[in-house]
């Protein structure tokens, strides 16, 4: 499942910068992920949660940002959301248009505590 592996390689980088930040828990991870990301949402929490519990940081909680796809009109620069694929202007018809965010997926960040 390709969820399974993004999540595998999020909770490794986790453990990397936890290790480097020298915390002591890890509290919470908040995740980006755009709607034209390629990744189902609801599989990459399953896979999340899956995964976290195999970790050393069981107790994180993850958020999630959804971050709404939205493209730009080349021909009358309009921006608007988009929900599938269908990246046609709704002002002008135009299919001149291009995606401006939506590909994110990311760790935006992760919030430890420290031994002080
Ligand atoms: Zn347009």
């Amino acid at each position: 499942m390709h969820e399974l592996s993004i999540a595998m390689s999020i909770a490794e980088i986790v453990e990397e910068e936890s290790r480097l930040a020298d915390s002591i828990k890890v509290e919470k991870i908040t995740i980006e992920i755009g709607t034209q990301s390629g990744v189902m949402i609801e599989a990459l929490q399953f896979a999340m949660e899956e995964v976290i519990m195999h970790s050393s940081f069981k107790d994180a909680v993850v958020s999630y940002e959804i971050i709404t796809a939205t493209a730009s009109c080349e021909e009358c620069c309009h921006e608007f959301d988009i929900q599938d694929f269908f990246m046609v202007c709704p002002v002008c018809n135009s299919s001149k248009t291009f995606l401006i965010r939506g590909k994110e997926l990311k760790i935006k960040s992760i919030v430890i505590e420290r031994n002080n």
